[in-house]
């Protein structure tokens, strides 16, 4: 059944192969986005590495190739309520997908008016969309999708698998530790930076407006992306997805990929022991769509995927990309106040069950990724590379 999807930060990385994805299965998109993401390349000096069009030429190039119209909105969703609420109201979305949030951990940490400013449009966006559905009266038509990180969890090791949202616990009596009862609770928050606080505080948001406005809610604790093109971007080279390598906004995968076709080692934080969950892109586009076809049903409490496809330990994918490309690998001091080693076992069987069929890391994949790099090497500034942003002031 065709829907009308509203896709908040449609111009991002996620946001814009998401877009395609949809409409190419003949939904009815319109994004809104504010651009801050490119404003940010340019207060940082640094652009994707791949040659992107501006929003208006995109949407041009999806028009020309598929016939397929995409409407656009261009407005701050943490600063400009009213016509937040007028375009939900005047559109009446079936499914709105919220990628409109600061979403680089480094990048909130480098300063306090970066700390203020992620958690001003992180927590003001959210809650503003929250406030614009039930303004509009559409609690029970609009199902929200966000997206949100396996961060929250926080990156402990621990002998379980982290489950998909919510943790089954027995609460004791004070009075009596013998006596106790079971309930199901959000699995406690742990973010470790200002960015995965404010998911962390998303959370409840969701819970809140899920409880006591019956919102349908389905919030995706998603891994790092990997990747660059999906099926839809690979169309026209105007439709070309944006690649992040510099310090702040490049994640690991994509950057040892990049530093790998440029020559520059491989630098891995501390002893490269962090394991982290990963996705392709191509599985998210998958999973958001996944999510907007079977939506929860109306006084289902918020409905928790975690958006990940597999665990990797970061020195293991160094290790993979060196002995696919010779790259030389560097071990850096970690900039981060973490873990040095950590375990993750991951439930991700909620996505499975509604069709996803996982890519996994496979030399061909890592191969597409390496051409894209390789492709468009003489853009990388490699000043740019390294991780600059401090968790504490002295580390
Ligand atoms: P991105 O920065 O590339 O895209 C976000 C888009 O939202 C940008 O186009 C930006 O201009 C827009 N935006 C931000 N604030 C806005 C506002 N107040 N009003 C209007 N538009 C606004 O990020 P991404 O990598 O596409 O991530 C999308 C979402 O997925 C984020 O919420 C992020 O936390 C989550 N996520 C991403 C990853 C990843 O590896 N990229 C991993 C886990 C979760």
């Amino acid at each position: 059944m065709q829907k009308r999807i509203l896709v908040l930060g449609g111009d991002g990385f996620c946001g814009w192969p998401t877009t395609l994805h949809l409409s190419a299965r003949g939904h009815e998109l319109h994004i809104v986005d504010n651009f801050v993401r490119r404003r940010q390349d340019e207060e940082l000096g640094v652009q994707s590495l791949t040659p992107i069009r501006p929003l208006s030429e995109r949407i041009e190039a999806w028009r020309d190739v598929s016939g397929h119209d995409l409407g656009l909105s261009t407005l701050d969703i943490a600063r400009d309520y009213a016509e937040l609420k007028n375009l939900i109201g005047q559109w009446r979305p079936d499914a709105i997908v919220h990628f409109a949030e600061q979403r680089s951990a480094p990048y909130s940490m480098k300063s306090s008016w970066h700390k203020r400013f992620t958690v001003d449009n992180n927590l003001n966006a959210t809650h503003n969309v929250l406030c614009a559905i039930v303004e509009n009266g559409l609690e029970e038509y609009t199902h929200l999708v966000h997206l949100g990180t396996m961060g929250v969890y926080g990156y402990k090791t621990s002998r379980f698998k982290l489950p998909e949202g919510y943790q089954r616990v027995r609460i004791l009596s004070h009075e009596n530790q013998e006596e106790g009862e079971e309930t199901e609770i959000l699995y406690p928050p742990d973010p470790g930076s200002i960015y995965h606080m404010t998911k962390t505080q998303d959370q409840l948001f969701f819970y809140y407006y899920n409880k006591n406005d019956g919102l349908r809610i389905t919030d995706l604790h998603q891994g790092i992306v990997w990747g660059t093109e999906t099926a839809e971007t690979l169309y026209d080279e105007r439709l070309i997805n944006r690649f992040d390598y510099d310090g702040d906004f490049g994640t690991v995968l994509n950057r040892f990929i990049l530093q790998a076709a440029v020559g520059h080692p491989l630098t891995v934080h501390g002893t490269g022991g962090q394991t982290r969950a990963f996705i392709h892109i191509r599985d998210t586009v998958q999973c958001i769509r996944l999510a907007i076809e079977h939506p929860p049903a109306t006084g289902e409490r918020v409905r928790v995927f975690n958006q990940t496809t597999e665990t990797h330990r970061v020195r293991d994918l160094a290790r993979l990309i060196h002995e696919l490309t010779g790259a030389e690998m560097q071990f850096v001091d970690n900039p981060r106040n973490e873990q040095v080693e950590n375990e993750l076992q991951v439930e991700n069987q909620g996505l499975q069950n509604l069709g996803l069929q996982p890519i996994t890391l496979s030399a061909g994949l890592l191969a597409e990724v390496s051409e894209v790099a390789g492709k468009y090497q003489h853009r990388c500034q490699s000043s740019k590379i390294p991780a600059r942003s401090r968790w504490r002031t002295q580390n």
